[in-house]
Order: structure tokens, then sequence, then C-alpha cells
């Protein structure tokens, strides 16, 4: 079975605080990138290019924390952080903290192609991004008016805020405010062979140079043919500690776990007791997937060749 999962961030998302032109909004942004990620599949191509196609629409779409849409730092500029895994060959590509790249989904797959590396970061990532022909946009391509009020509200405070953190007032959120989110995609392709991709802005009034779990392969991004393929979302400084994305890997392959009950056990026990929000989505190599949170909702969607079409917001 050929799936695509796609994601556009966890968090505080609620039937309260979106209205019918956000929900139209977020359906057809997820549409749109699921149109062109199973297009990729249902032509016979590979699941790394379904993932990469997916996330451009997402990253190109400003209602999403990723690419054009990426939230403001501490700064007020936008470092983005992406990844991009392929199930097959173990294959990774990865940046963090990039500036003035049009679609940072697309440099990762540069990376793990042509770099001879797996990460590249800031300036290195952006020179080897000009030495592929990779497009960069200006600061101001990346300029949106919600973000930067979401910015201003907090940049003179020690506070960051996730995406959707809508009720966090401990991180500095007001609540209600209209959120977006970080973006991310696994595929499973005809042949069986999986691949993951994650991108984003990251957090709102973020440190220069703080890298969230996105970009750090195994805990924000993952894929392996003999297990499954996953896209996190959610506070990255809990991701990266619980390595959310190889651990449910990991309790697959050693302890034969199902990819629900691995998923279960990583976000609905360990992270909770860490006290880490947010969710993921995923698949094996039969292409079955799970969507899985412990926030309040996950912007979601999935298509695959046994009919099945959905997209859900709520938990
Ligand atoms: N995980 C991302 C980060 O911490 C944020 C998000 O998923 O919204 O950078």
């Amino acid at each position: 079975m050929i799936t695509l999962v796609i994601h556009g961030g966890a968090g505080n998302i609620t039937p309260a605080m979106m209205t019918k032109e956000m929900e139209a909004d977020y359906d057809k942004g997820l549409k749109v990138a699921l149109d062109a990620g199973y297009a990729v599949l249902n032509g016979g191509g590979n699941s790394t290019d379904a993932v990469v196609a997916a996330i451009t629409e997402l990253e190109n779409n400003p209602i999403f924390n990723a690419g054009r849409g990426s939230v403001f730092t501490k700064k007020g500029l936008h470092e983005m952080d992406a990844a991009l895994m392929d199930g097959k060959t173990l294959a990774a590509g990865a940046l963090a903290g990039v500036r003035n790249i049009k679609n940072p989904i697309k440099l990762a797959n540069e990376v793990m192609l042509h770099s001879g590396h797996v990460m590249l970061s800031g300036a290195g990532a952006f020179e080897f991004a000009l030495t592929r022909g990779i497009e960069q946009a200006p600061d101001d391509y990346f300029f949106n008016k919600q973000r930067y009020e979401q910015w201003i509200k907090i940049r003179d405070s020690n506070f960051t805020q996730l995406d959707h953190e809508g009720d966090n007032l401990k991180s500095g959120t007001p609540e209600g405010e209209y959120k977006f989110g970080t973006v991310g995609a696994v595929a499973c392709d005809a042949n069986g062979n999986l691949a993951a991709g994650t991108s984003t802005g990251g957090m709102t009034n973020k440190r220069f140079g703080r890298i969230g779990d996105s970009p750090v392969i195994g805990s924000g991004t993952y894929a392996n043919n003999a297990t499954c393929a996953i896209s996190c979302t959610g506070h990255g400084e809990f991701f990266l500690r619980a390595v959310v994305a190889h651990d449910i890997s990991c309790l697959m392959e050693y302890k034969g776990l199902s990819l629900q009950e691995a998923c279960n056990v990583v976000v609905k026990d360990k992270l909770v007791k860490m006290g880490g929000e947010g969710g993921l989505i995923a698949v094996n190599a039969k292409g079955e997937h799970q969507f899985c949170m412990n926030s309040a909702g996950m912007y979601r969607a999935v298509r695959n060749s046994n009919g099945k079409e959905e997209i859900a917001y709520y938990g």
C-alpha cells in the first residue's frame, strides 16, 4: 500500500480557537501538500521525493511555521531547521539555523545526496546551498504580520513560544492566539521504501543559534525500512532529550512492539512523564500509518492506495 502522511504542527489546537475560515485555510494547505506528494508516489516515484514535494508546498504556505511562514527569533530573524531521511539506505541530510533559503527541505535533500555529510549549519549550510543552485529568498519574503505581532509581545522577555502553545502562559503565550505549525511528511512508496522529513522555523523568540529536534536524526526525524518513518512536532527540547523518533523505531526493532504500541509508549507515557507536549506522524513498510499526540490537537492528513483520505485537527 502506498501512503503519504503529513502534519502542520501539534499543540493547543481546539475547536474554540478555530474559525471556519481558518479550517478552510488549513484544509486547503494540507490538501495541496497531499496532492503534490501523493502524485509522486502514484507516478511510481520514491518516498524521499514524495516527502520533499509535500513539504515544499507546506513551506511555501505562510500559515505553517516552516519556510516562508517561519517564526521570529529573539533577534527578529528567521532561522530554519530541516531534515530528510531515506529508510532504505539510512542516508540522511539535515540543516540547522539556516537563513534565507526558500525551501529548507530541498537543501536537506542536497545535503543528503551531495555533501558527504549528514548535517550542515548556518553560514556553511547557506554556502553549500549556493553551490547546489538552491533558491534563496530575501528577509522580507519571510515577513508575516501575525508572526511579527506574536513575537513583539514576548521579545523583551526570556520566554520562547511554541507555535500552538495557546494557553501555556508559563512560556509567555497569550491565550487564544491564531497559531501555526512546524511541518513534516512520511511516506511509503510502491516498493515499501520509507522516508521522513521535517521542516520548521522553531519557536518564537528562540535564542540565536537555538536548534530544536526537527533536524536531529533520531529525535524529530527518522526513517528505517525495518521499522517505520517518523516526523515529530512539539516542544523540541523534550523531543531531543527523549530521542523520540529513534526510540519508537527501537521499541519495534528490539522489543517487537507494533507501530501503534511503540508510538503510544513514547508519546503518551515517556514524553508525558518528562512534561513534553506534542505529537508525530508515522508509517511502516506495509503503508500502515499512525497519528499520535499528547496535545489537544495536531494539523494532520493522510492518503493511501486503499482509498483512505483524512484531514483532521483535534485530538
Ligand atoms: N519541534 C519544533 C522545535 O522545537 C517546534 C514545533 O514542532 O512546532 O523547534
